[in-house]
């Protein structure tokens, strides 16, 4: 018999010595995994022999079992599913490691549980958490049996198999466990597991059990009977009996074995909602998706009509590991057909954004045999898909009733709502609802633009954001300062995703969104306030036209503000380009294609306060001599001091420091002579204004 031995894949070796030497307690898990495993092999083979049903034919009863046995001290799983051919059990079980085992290890040393395993699709290691050594034994319909087997320790074997008992597809477990294990071969314990974690498993689930029974025989039938029980592998244990001899009979404790299932097969879905406790949806969820925490909210229902499906959705209380990466396969919804499992990895059922949403459907209409190729053109699909987004909407609508777990959702989901606002048009309103922003007057909490509106001021007519890096960093900034003084509220949009969000969402219940960062603000509105405005602009007139001719094409133009109150000045961005967050966002990106950059990063407008001192000192000085020489300084400072003010970055952070130092020196009295004074600055008035948007548009040219 030839036995091939196998070295583990480095991270799946120190995954099982993790798995081995922690100190766990709660290793009971083990058997969720085991039985997960096998439901998977089992809806395998029944999707499978839909095209091609001598498929099943191998073996048509699809089941799995549970044999504890005492004498030997193993515990025995075994599936009638699609098994695994010799190269499966030895890639699947140890030489191809997936991303999550490592994602996982890492996950367990920042704190996880170790029963978080099967979400990071690795359960099947979970297995040595009581066992010291596991045997699988597997037969596939393309493959003769062979033998998986490994006591840990960096290696496993693979052989072909003799094992007498052969199976006729599917796959064996047996687990020879630790000695301090034998709670795992108790019948009781077994049948609380399975109930605990495995109850809505689709496929039957026995344990094989003792029974004993008492019967009173004769001592001639006692005799028949030893003989018979020779041949099976039951042993019946002899009682005397009271004394009877002159009746010749015994009483006898027959010992039987049978298989009992314990679970209910009977899909969850198809029963009625008023039927079914939270419980009971706990139970079937965490059988789901293997969290280990009950769902925050579940909706499930059924649609009837033109198209037929039932539906269980639930949303989990925490984000996945994984939610945002592209390449992850998606399984979070599970397909059947007149309950049969179909696939869970069906793209064409539940919009990208709504991809933390966990369930199944299950479509009366579908034919059996849909394949991948014919799904995107479906359009009982697409009606499914459009019915199943409604009612998620309706589910987080519903947990808006309670503030606490909507404040959860809101932690985990807000992100996947916002890419939903990006990319629904037709729900966009309803998510917009969904929303909740800490503002200039929230304080701690967060409000909805319903309530936004509900204070908003007299003669308002739109509703206000500005854009930034942190809640701190928005709160400070120069460009709130006019809407503060006019007790107007503003949005704070942090999070990076609200850039992408703002871009699509561009009014809400008749009100227009207007950026605090950029132009077209129009806060003043009485004639009064307009003259007052237009004498203002008239005045500055000049002193704009000088700090534009000092600044060249660093900006695009120089305007009197009227929304900032203290500060000198700030630098606006035009309504459609970018804002200096959005700047900040994009050369972030790594992967970045940068054609659009010089095209998208948009001429800045400076605004100056006109009853900012600085400001109406410059002007006078400006007044008497164009070609001062300071006021020309301190321009350029202005406008450096401003980007960093406005959240844009500093390209020429060594001129600026040369100027800041050449003010302190100023402060200090400090008087260099006139040959080394300069030495590290450049002399600012002849110095070239760089034209920098320029020299890239050339370069893509
Ligand atoms: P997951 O099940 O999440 O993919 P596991 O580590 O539990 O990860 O299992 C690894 C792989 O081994 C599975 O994807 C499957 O291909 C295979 N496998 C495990 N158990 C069985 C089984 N009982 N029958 C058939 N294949 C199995």
């Amino acid at each position: 018999m030839t036995e091939d031995v196998f070295a583990f894949n480095a991270d799946i070796a120190q995954l099982m010595s993790l798995i081995i030497n922690t100190f766990y307690s709660n290793k009971e898990i083990f058997l969720r995994e085991l039985i997960s495993n096998a439901s998977d092999a089992l809806d395998k083979i029944r999707y499978k022999s839909i095209t091609d049903p001598e498929e099943i034919e191998t073996e048509p009863n699809l089941d799995i079992k549970i044999v504890p046995d005492r004498t030997n001290n193993t515990l025995t799983i075994t599936d009638s599913g699609i098994g695994m051919a010799k190269a499966d059990l030895i890639n699947n079980l140890g030489t191809i490691a997936r991303s999550g085992t490592r994602a996982f290890m890492e996950a367990i040393s920042a704190g996880a549980d170790i029963s978080m395993i099967g979400q990071f699709g690795v359960g099947f290691y979970s297995a040595y958490l009581v066992a010291e050594k596991v045997t699988v034994i597997s037969k596939h319909n393309d493959d003769d049996q062979y033998r998986w087997e490994s006591n840990a320790g960096g290696t496993f074997t693979v052989s072909p198999d003799s094992d007498a008992d052969k199976l006729t597809r599917g796959t064996r477990i047996i687990l020879h466990l630790k000695e301090d294990m034998s709670e795992y071969l108790e019948e009781r314990r077994l049948k609380e597991l399975v109930k605990k974690h495995s109850e809505f498993i689709a496929f039957p689930i026995s344990l094989k059990v003792e029974k004993s029974t008492e019967k009173e025989v004769t001592d001639s039938d006692d005799e028949a009977d030893k003989k018979d029980d020779e041949k099976k592998d039951d042993e019946p244990k002899i009682e005397d009996a009271e004394d009877k001899k002159e009746k010749k009979t015994k009483k006898i404790k027959e010992v039987t074995h049978e298989d009992e299932i314990l679970n209910k097969i009977k899909p969850i879905w198809m029963r009625k909602p008023e039927d079914i406790s939270n419980e009971e949806y706990g139970g079937f969820y965490k059988g789901l998706t293997n969290d280990w925490e009950d769902h925050l909210s579940v909706k499930h229902f059924n649609v009837e009509g033109s198209l037929e499906f039932r539906a269980l959705l639930f949303l989990p209380k925490r984000a996945p590991f994984d939610l945002f990466e592209s390449k992850k396969k998606k399984n979070n919804i599970k397909l059947y057909v007149r309950r049969v499992f179909i696939m869970d990895d069906c793209e064409e059922i539940i919009p990208e954004w709504l991809g933390f949403v966990k369930g199944v459907v299950d479509s009366e209409d579908l034919p059996l045999n849909i394949s991948r190729e014919t799904l995107q053109q479906n359009k009982i699909l697409k009606v499914m898909k459009k019915n199943i987004v409604k009612k998620c909407l309706e589910m987080f609508i519903e947990i808006q009733e309670n503030a606490e777990d909507y404040k959860k959702f809101y932690e985990q989901f807000s992100k996947n709502l916002k890419l939903g606002i990006h990319e629904d048009t037709a729900n966009r309103t309803k998510l917009a609802e969904l929303l909740r922003f800490s503002t200039s007057k929230s304080g701690e909490d967060q409000i909805s633009f319903k309530e936004y509106i509900a204070r908003m001021k007299d003669g308002q007519q739109s509703i206000y954001y500005i854009t930034g890096e942190s809640k701190l960093a928005v709160a400070a900034s120069p460009f709130l300062e006019g809407l503060r003084k006019r007790g107007l509220e503003v949005l704070y949009l942090t999070d990076p995703i609200d850039e992408y969000m703002v871009q699509q969402l561009k009014d809400y219940d008749g009100k227009k969104l207007v950026s605090c960062t950029k132009e077209g603000l129009e806060l003043d509105n009485t004639d009064d306030e307009k003259k007052k405005q237009e004498e203002l602009k008239a005045k500055f007139e000049p002193l704009c036209k000088l700090i534009k001719d000092v600044l060249g094409d660093k900006i695009e133009k120089v305007v009197v503000s009227t929304r900032i109150d203290e500060s000198p000045c700030v630098l606006v961005t035009s309504e459609h380009g970018w804002t200096a967050n959005m700047e900040r966002i994009m050369k972030a990106q790594a992967l970045r294609d940068n054609s659009m950059t010089s095209y998208m990063m948009s001429k800045k407008t400076m605004e100056i306060n006109p009853s900012n001192n600085i400001i109406a000192e410059l002007r006078q000085k400006a007044e008497v001599d164009q070609s001062d020489k300071t006021v020309k300084d301190l321009v350029w400072l202005l406008f450096e001091t401003s980007l960093l003010t406005s959240g844009f970055s500093l390209d020429e952070s060594s001129q600026f420091a040369s100027r800041i130092h050449r003010m302190i020196k100023l402060g200090l009295s400090i008087f260099e002579d006139e040959n080394n004074a300069d030495d590290d600055l450049p002399p600012l008035d002849d110095a070239p204004v760089e034209d920098n948007t320029n020299a890239k548009m050339e370069e893509i040219d």
